[in-house]
Formats: C-alpha cells, sequence, structure tokens
C-alpha cells in the first residue's frame, strides 16, 4: 500500500528535484560566467593603454619639444605644419585618454597636462606667428623650458600614478582570481552533491521499490510452483482418503441403531462420528483447494450473497450475541458464482465470529470503489467483511493467504486461500486491511459488469 503511494508520488518528487538540480547548476555556472567575464575585461584593459600612458606621452611631447627649439633656430615651413599637426594629435590624445581614464587621481593629471600643454602652444605660438615674433629669443626659450619642465614633471607624476594603479589593479584581477577558483571548487562540490543525492534518490525510489516487487513475484512464483506440486499430491491423497471415510461413517451410523442408549459405546461412537465429520470437511477443503472448480458466472446484484449469508447465519450468530448487520451502499451487478462468493462470504464471516467468540457486531457492506487501482481499471464494487473480534498479531497478517496457516487448534487454514483462489477466478482479489480501531476487516473487489458502469 505505502509503496503504491510512494510510487503515485514519485513523478512529481523527481520533478521537482530535477528541477532544483537544474536550477542550482544554472546558478552555478552563471557565477563562473559573471567571473570569466570580470577576468577577461580586467585581461583586455591590462592589455590596453590605461596604464601605459605617461612613457608614449612623455615620448611625444620631448619630439614636440626637439621640433619647436629646431623650429627656433631655422624657420622651416614644412616643419611649422609638422608642429600644428602633432599638436593637434596630442591634444586629441589626451582628452581621448581623459574621458577612458579608470581612476581620478590620472583624470587629474591628464586636465592639468591639456591646460600646460595649451599653454605651451601659445607660447610657441608667439614664435609660428612671424607677427608676434618673441623680442628677446632667450627669455622666450627660458619661458618654454619652465612649461615644458612642468608638463614633464606631470608626465613623470602619472608614471608613478599609474604604476601605483597597475598594482591595485594586479591585486585586485589576483582576488578575481581566487574568487573563480573558490566558485568552481564550491559549484563542483555542489554538482557532485547533487549528483550523489539524485543517484541515491533514483536507488531508493526506483530500485528499491523494483527490487521489492522482484521478491514479491519470485516468492509468489515459488509459493505457486510450491502449491501446485502440493495441490497434485494433496488431491490424490485426499482423494484416496474420502472413500474410506465415507464408509467408515456409514458404518458407525448403521452401528448407532445397535447401541444400547445412553451407553459409553453409543458416546464413543457419536465423537468417532463427528471427528470422521471432521476429517471430510478437511478433506473437502484440500479438494477445493487443490482443484478449484470453475466458477460459473451469471449476472447478479452484488448484494445477493450478501444477503443470503445473513438469512443463513444471523439466527445462529444471534445465539452468542453477535450481530450481523448489513448495509447496501450500492449495488451494481457483477459477473459471478453466487455459491462460490458465499462460500468465501460464510468463510469470512465464521472468522469473524471466532475471532469475536461472543458479544459482538460483524458488518457486511457493499460499496463502490471507482480508482483505478494498480491491476485493474474501471470501477470495482467492494464486499467488506468488518469484526470488532480480536484483530490480527502483526506476524501472522503477512502469513495470513498462505496455505495451512491456521492459529486455530482445529482449522486447516485453508479458508482465506480457498477465498483468495476464488476471487482471483472472478478477476477480483482477496484484500485484507488492519488497523481498524478493533477487529478486522476483509474485502472482496469485484469488478463491475461492464454494462452496469
Ligand atoms: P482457519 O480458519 O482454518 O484457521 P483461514 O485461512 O480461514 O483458516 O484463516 C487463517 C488464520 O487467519 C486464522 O487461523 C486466524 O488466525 C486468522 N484470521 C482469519 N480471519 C480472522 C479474523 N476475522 N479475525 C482474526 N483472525 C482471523
Amino acid at each position: 500500500m505505502k509503496i503504491e503511494q510512494a510510487t503515485r508520488h514519485r513523478p512529481v518528487f523527481y520533478i521537482v528535484s530535477s528541477l532544483l538540480a537544474i536550477g542550482a547548476i544554472l546558478w552555478a555556472e552563471s557565477q563562473m560566467w559573471t567571473c570569466v567575464n570580470d577576468l577577461r575585461r580586467r585581461a583586455e584593459i591590462l592589455s590596453s593603454e590605461v596604464f601605459h600612458l605617461a612613457d608614449p606621452l612623455e615620448a611625444r611631447i620631448r619630439a614636440l619639444n626637439d621640433d619647436v627649439s629646431r623650429y627656433a633656430i631655422q624657420v622651416t615651413p614644412g616643419l611649422k605644419q609638422g608642429i600644428l599637426a602633432e599638436t593637434e594629435a596630442t591634444l586629441r590624445f589626451l582628452k581621448k585618454h581623459r574621458e577612458d581614464a579608470m581612476l581620478p587621481s590620472h583624470r587629474d593629471l591628464l586636465t592639468q597636462m591639456g591646460d600646460l600643454l595649451n599653454q605651451y602652444l601659445r607660447h610657441a605660438g608667439a614664435l609660428l606667428d612671424s607677427a608676434s615674433a618673441p623680442a628677446d629669443l632667450e627669455i622666450w626659450r627660458r619661458e618654454k623650458e619652465r612649461i615644458l619642465a612642468q608638463i614633464l614633471a606631470r608626465t613623470a607624476e602619472l608614471g608613478r600614478a599609474e604604476k601605483l594603479g597597475l598594482e591595485d589593479y594586479m591585486e585586485g584581477t589576483h582576488q578575481s582570481v581566487t574568487d573563480l577558483h573558490r566558485k568552481l571548487v564550491l559549484s563542483s562540490l555542489i554538482l557532485l552533491s547533487m549528483g550523489a543525492a539524485l543517484g541515491y534518490l533514483a536507488y531508493r525510489g526506483l530500485i528499491v521499490p523494483l527490487q521489492f516487487r522482484l521478491r514479491q513475484s519470485q516468492r509468489v512464483i515459488e509459493r505457486q510452483e510450491k502449491l501446485s506440486s502440493l495441490g497434485v499430491l494433496a488431491a490424490g491423497v485426499a482423494h484416496e482418503i474420502r472413500n474410506p471415510l465415507t464408509s467408515i461413517k456409514a458404518r458407525l451410523f448403521t452401528q448407532q441403531d445397535l447401541l444400547a442408549r445412553p451407553s459409553e459405546a453409543l458416546e464413543d461412537n457419536v465423537f468417532i462420528t463427528e471427528e470422521i465429520s471432521r476429517l471430510e470437511k478437511i478433506v473437502a477443503d484440500f479438494l477445493s483447494f487443490a482443484r478449484p472448480s470453475e466458477p460459473e458466472k451469471v449476472l447478479i446484484r452484488a448484494s445477493q450473497p450478501l444477503r443470503d449469508v445473513g438469512e443463513l447465519l444471523r439466527a445462529s450468530l444471534a445465539r452468542v450475541n453477535i450481530e450481523l448487520r448489513t448495509e447496501i451502499l450500492a449495488d451494481p451487478r457483477v459477473h459471478a458464482d453466487p455459491d462460490q462468493l458465499k462460500q468465501v462470504l460464510i468463510n469470512l464471516v465464521r472468522n469473524a465470529a471466532e475471532s469475536i467468540e461472543h458479544d459482538g457486531i460483524i458488518h457486511l457492506r457493499t460499496r463502490i470503489q471507482s480508482r483505478r487501482s494498480s491491476t485493474r481499471s474501471g470501477a470495482s464494487v467492494l464486499i467488506e467483511v468488518e469484526d470488532s473480534g480480536k484483530g490480527i498479531a502483526p506476524e501472522d497478517q503477512k502469513r495470513l493467504f498462505d496455505p495451512f496457516f491456521t492459529t486455530k487448534a482445529s482449522g486447516t487454514g485453508l479458508g482465506l486461500s480457498i477465498a483468495a483462489r476464488i476471487l482471483e477466478k472472478h478477476g477480483g482479489t482477496l484484500e485484507y486491511h488492519g488497523g481498524t480501531p478493533h477487529g478486522t476487516q476483509f474485502t472482496l473487489v469485484l469488478p463491475i459488469a461492464s454494462n452496469e458502469s
């Protein structure tokens, strides 16, 4: 029962577990991609000019200054064009890198250098523009060198700031690599544990129940093999025993008329006759177990065998203060052998009465079960026999349907096996439900006739 319930909920359980596992994998993937992208961006920045501006800038400014100095010695129109073009290019270079600067300190230095370079150009402009040529070339040159020294001082400062920035940046990159490494280890651990958990769940959810079912079917097959060989043997022996028993019984009856009454000999005769009757019942049980007759099925109401058994046994049960209550909650038609169903019900009611002994209730109930069971689809009718007796010990419950299992001194242990077999021949089952607060419940599950549902 529990296994079937678990089997029903299993697909939902697997879908949820798989979704969780997929979620965890996607999360780990996204974390690693973030780290990898960060590292790629850092590598791009490191290979770009962001941290290597000072040296090329200094080289450019020195070359420009050399050109201006040469122009001061000898005015050359081509050189003037070169100076103007180089100035433009240097200013553009400064502007671009000022906008791209990663650190505020770098941006400040580049702004200051731009201002000083403009100042330098204004000063050089006096030389380039013949209309405003400086009066004293020596004073002009000293001023130019002063501004240049200021620009170069900022370039040197930028060089130092770039070195520090680069070190910081390398530190950050190192941290990112450590992070990535940590996340890789963590996600590998998560994936490994999810894999192990899923493996374990698959083992518990699929393999264990399959093993359980396999063991169950093996037990059933073994039991059936044992039963069939036992059945052949039992049938042979029972057949041989039945004839002499009948002859003995007949002789005992004849003898009864000849014996004085009352007499000890008559008492012995009656005792032997009763024991012979018991033996006959055992033999009859053996035979119907070993060679069950095919049911002669007709279309009957499910309540019919129940009412017949009620009429048959109600009076005798009342003598020991056992009430037999019938509840017809549904009354569909079934294809069944009414005598065989009666035989099953009489056996169940007798067991119930033996369990109660005296003062109790036996419920006979019919109702409909519409759920699809694991072995059969479509609606079934349930015929329940519920008693208020002693119940069945847990260790006996597993063996109830084993042939010859009995807890009674005079029992054959065949009643339930025969009943189960009869139900099987009707395409149904006989189920035992323990766990009622007191007593026991057996249920006959029978398919409803197809034109009924
Ligand atoms: P028998 O009645 O000959 O023992 P059964 O196959 O009918 O054989 O029953 C097997 C055993 O199941 C009984 O001996 C008894 O222990 C137990 N049993 C069956 N029905 C009931 C019941 N209603 N209450 C308690 N025990 C029961």
